[in-house]
């Protein structure tokens, strides 16, 4: 009943008197801020921001390291920056860059846009690495940040781009920025994303490279701008080991660098990683890690090679984005309709003379009590099947098919209800065969983009009824026109949502830990957009509802794909006009509709009745 909310939940959120609330400042709910949201007509899915969370974890992270480095009276510094390619979008990293002042927490880009955006809004004194491929431009703009004064280290990927440092070098200021090699390590990490790490992987120097690069630095007069090596074995580490294992190769390299004259190499940079639990089952946790076990053997792993190699302790860099960035957001979805929810009772039409198996339905819906329950509610499937092939052979006519189905489902309602205290392992077996598939008023695809492509699993809970037994083992579907926008029923992860009838009733699902990649890796599939989002800033004496920014319209979202809008208003305004089924008052009518469908966004508002709009 709890949907493992202490398992990931990471003391964020907890449950009381029903409902899902912050932990912090006044403790509102989240179905309140929700609502309150939705008072000024917003409706569809809403995507909340949380910046204590942001400020939380940052905090842990510097607070886990400075505690390790004590610990183990360790002389190197420890620094972070937050990769950009994690989450971009302007309200959550110009909190986090305002959040991070303090501890100089920089920004590490990928791309040139990426880069544009760190040296417009990183910390002052604050870092900013460069990773990924670059060309002349990139590592151009990468002087220009040096020039304007950003402490800045450009991580080579390869020898050809170094090779376009030093010939920039000689073109331009005088000012170099700090150069970082990536190391190809032999280790590889492990998990989903595990492709980052290990000798075949798409980046880094092997080691022939490495010498090569510091005789071309040597050379180049710049060996005193090497100053980091950079790994990193993949994100969501899901097991330390594998991590323990890169850190001792690369504090090898690094000694051995250093033993061979790389005089200003003074960092290891570990690159990402750092892994969220994401698990709502204690038995499938993500993660075998906590960050102070991850810090300090970090700290113990450097410092051990650093003194049996006789170098100096090396300044720790650590680029960790999911476990910044996950936390923060939470996608609330209304649900909109329950698959089974218009077999009612009410809809039935009994014949004077049902068939057989018909009206054994009718018998076992009468007469299930507890003990029964799980018998009939087998019977009844298997009534069903059997019908369904009279059906097929001409046997049956379409309202004893109506009738079959609304029975089974009354049944199959009536049964879970009558055990939902039994054990789950006795019942799980009946309840993956009748699950209820709710539909929820979101995209996967836009939304939830890892769970499609690489079956990452994130927490999903309701906000509200949480002191009531939820009976329906749940299938979620989204409102795409694509049936890959389902997450299943599992039986190894099962999720039990309430038998709520939506008609009377609002009933809203949250998606938790959605802060870190899902926005920007969100897929405009059927031309659903980023959700609408809200900051929501929390003290003792009340939270605040800032920087709602409203799904694009569909206006918006035809001109991203280079429609000319205008065109398409005036075909469409064209096809009205001509249109002779209509008279002039019902086109100007139509037009008028028309406007006001171009300027709202595509997610769905109203389902079954006007007074529940979602
Ligand atoms: N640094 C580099 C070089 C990366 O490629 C990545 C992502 O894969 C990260 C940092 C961030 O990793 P994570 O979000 O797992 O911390």
């Amino acid at each position: 009943m709890d949907y493992g909310i202490k398992t990931w939940g990471n003391d964020n959120f907890f449950i009381e008197d029903g409902k899902v609330k912050v932990n912090t400042g006044c403790e509102p709910s989240l179905i309140e801020i929700i609502q309150e949201i939705r008072r000024d007509g917003i409706r569809g899915p809403i995507l909340l921001r949380f910046p204590h969370l942001i400020q939380k974890q940052i905090r842990m992270i510097y607070k886990s390291f400075a505690d390790a480095k004590k610990e183990f009276g360790y002389e190197g510094n420890f620094s972070a920056v937050y990769p950009l390619k994690v989450n971009q979008f302007p309200n959550f990293v110009k909190n986090l860059v305002t959040l991070g002042q303090k501890y100089h927490y920089g920004l590490e880009a990928g791309s040139k846009a990426e880069l544009i955006l760190a040296m417009a809004y990183n910390n002052p004194d604050a870092p900013i690495t460069v990773n990924g491929f670059k060309d002349n431009e990139m590592i151009s703009l990468g002087f220009i940040a040096a020039e304007m004064g950003h402490n800045i280290t450009l991580t080579i990927e390869g020898l050809n781009e170094l090779e376009s440092i030093i010939s920039i070098a000689k073109d331009r200021f005088g000012c170099v920025p700090n150069i970082g090699l990536r190391i190809r390590l032999h280790s590889s990490g492990i998990g989903i994303w595990a492709k980052s790490g290990g000798i075949n992987s798409k980046f880094g120097l092997t080691s022939t490279e490495l010498l090569e690069a510091v005789n071309m630095l040597r050379d180049a007069n710049l060996l005193e701008k090497f100053t980091m090596i950079h790994f990193h074995i993949g994100s969501q580490i899901t097991d330390i080991a594998p991590l323990k294992k890169a850190l001792r190769e690369a504090g090898n390299i690094y000694a051995e660098l250093c033993r061979m004259g790389a005089t200003h190499l003074r960092a290891i940079n570990l690159g990402g990683g750092l892994a969220v639990e994401y698990s709502q089952h204690k038995t499938t946790l993500h993660k075998n890690y906590t960050l102070s076990e991850y810090a300090n053997d970090v700290v113990y792993l450097l410092k051990d090679i650093a003194t049996q190699k006789g170098v100096h302790e090396p300044d720790i860099f650590i680029e960790s984005g999911r476990f910044v960035a996950a936390h923060h957001a939470v996608l609330i979805a209304p649900v909109l309709e329950l698959f089974s929810q218009e077999y009612t009772d009410q809809k039935l039409r009994p014949k004077e003379i049902n068939p057989p198996l018909v009206q054994e339905l009718y018998d076992l819906l009468g007469t299930m009590n507890r003990k029964n329950a799980l018998e009939f509610l087998h019977d009844s499937i298997d009534h069903m099947e059997s019908l369904l092939t009279l059906f097929d052979l001409g046997y049956i006519d379409l309202q004893d098919r109506s009738n079959t189905e609304i029975l089974v489902n009354l049944i199959i309602k009536k049964a879970v209800g009558l055990v939902a205290d039994k054990k789950l392992s006795e019942i799980l077996d009946i309840q993956d065969r009748v699950q209820e598939r709710y539909l929820v008023n979101f995209s996967l695809f836009q939304s939830l983009p890892d769970f499609w492509g690489i079956g990452q699993t994130f927490p999903v809970m309701p906000l509200d009824r949480l002191d009531e037994v939820p009976t329906r083992s749940a299938s979620l579907w989204d409102i795409t026109c694509d049936s890959d926008g389902e997450i299943g029923f599992n039986t190894e992860t099962p999720l039990f949502l309430h038998d709520v009838d939506i008609k009377n009733r609002d009933y809203f699902l949250g998606f938790f830990l959605v802060g870190a990649y899902q926005e920007v890796l969100g897929m405009k599939h059927n031309l659903f957009t980023h959700p609408t989002e809200a900051t929501i800033i929390i003290d003792d004496d009340g939270y605040s509802i800032e920087n709602i920014l409203e799904s694009q319209s569909i206006s918006d979202i035809l001109e991203d794909l280079d429609y000319d809008i205008k065109e398409v208003q005036e075909n469409l305004n064209d096809r009205i006009e001509a249109s002779d089924i209509i008279s002039e008052k019902e086109k100007k009518h139509i037009l008028g509709e028309i406007y006001l469908f171009l300027n709202d966004n595509g997610y769905l508002k109203t389902i079954n009745n006007e007074d529940n709009s979602q």
